[in-house]
């Protein structure tokens, strides 16, 4: 049986049933959630797990960026950070960042305060609470690098305050517990001109344009590239996915991106069975010419239909 708002009592954020997601999703693709929680601020959370019954599955979104969200919807509650979670702190090297705070915004405030070091969230177009679960990074910085701990809250409803070494990060991944909610992030960059960070901001930002589709509808790199950085001869994604010919290849209303093979898009009208299942295509089309089994990097959510 569905979870209703009912259920809950002195609850002061928003508690929406059947929502549908789709429109905060990169890929504008999905069913509705069972339940949404939009948390007025981190007490509200609290007191909201608290509530929770403890097989309810709960799943959190952030900007959504990184997600194929499944057109049968998600099953249980889905959690939303609202803009109190989502403030910017920055004294002397450190950046305090909500976990819903924007990456580029991230990267702004700390290029303006003089602080180096995040410039590489600028290129990331998630919140800081799918940064800290998905280890994002670009051009070989990553959110490890600059993590000094983060603030958390656990199905019961407990803050949790995690340093970097405890998240167990590798290439795009994490070992957190899955039933975390992030809620803040502290960080430590270095001192620097704030032209000169903001000029590798603005460079950084221009190599993305002329390689991604950034302005398409999409969930960024489809897949984890099958060795980490710093191996030699370093095997890409992108480049097994080519070479399996799958460059432009269609389904439904979803296409590989011509203009970056590890990008899958919605041309307008994808579902996201489309969408997913063209990711399956081309893993089946790399298993075949390359022997290699890609892992998806992109998270799959909810029900299929
Ligand atoms: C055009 C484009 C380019 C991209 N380029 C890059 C890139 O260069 N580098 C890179 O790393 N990524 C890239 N991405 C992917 C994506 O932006 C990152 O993975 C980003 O960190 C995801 O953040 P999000 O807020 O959108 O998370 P979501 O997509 O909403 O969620 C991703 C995961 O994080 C979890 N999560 C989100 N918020 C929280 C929270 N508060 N607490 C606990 N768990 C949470 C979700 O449950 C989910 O498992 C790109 C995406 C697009 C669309």
């Amino acid at each position: 049986m569905k979870l209703r708002a009912a259920h809950y009592s002195g609850i002061r954020g928003k508690l929406l049933e059947d929502a549908v997601l789709a429109p905060f999703t990169w890929f504008r693709v999905g069913g509705a959630a069972d339940l949404l929680f939009l948390p007025q601020d981190v007490e509200d959370l609290q007191e909201f797990l608290r509530q929770t019954p403890a097989d309810t599955p709960i799943t959190v979104l952030g900007a959504a960026s990184n997600v194929i969200l499944r057109d049968g919807g998600v099953e249980g509650v889905v959690v939303r950070l609202t803009p109190p979670f989502g403030q910017i702190a920055i004294e002397g090297t450190k950046v305090v960042a909500g976990a819903a705070a924007l990456d580029l915004k991230v990267a702004q405030a700390a290029a303006k305060a003089g602080v180096a070091g995040l410039e590489f969230f600028s290129g990331v177009p998630g919140a800081i609470g799918g940064a800290l679960r998905m280890n994002a990074g670009c051009y070989d910085a990553e959110t490890k690098d600059v993590l000094v701990e983060a603030r958390a809250v656990d199905r019961t409803g407990e803050i949790v305050t995690m340093t970097v070494d405890d998240f167990g990060y590798s290439y795009r991944h994490s070992e957190a517990p899955d039933e975390l909610i992030f809620i803040e992030a502290t960080f430590e960059g270095r001192l620097d001109e704030p032209e000169a960070v903001l000029e590798r901001m603005a460079a950084l930002r221009q190599r993305r344009e002329d390689a991604q589709p950034i302005r398409e509808k999409t969930g960024g790199s489809t897949f984890a590239n099958p060795d980490p950085p710093g191996t030699p001869d370093q095997r890409k994604s992108w480049q097994l996915i080519d070479a399996a010919g799958m460059r432009g290849a269609r389904k439904g209303g979803a296409q590989v991106s011509e203009k970056h093979c590890n990008f899958l898009i919605n041309m307008g009208d994808a579902t996201a069975a489309d969408i997913e299942g063209l990711g399956e295509d081309v893993r089946a089309a790399v298993r075949a010419t390359a022997g290699v089994d890609l892992r998806w990097e992109i998270k799959r959510i909810g029900r299929a239909t």
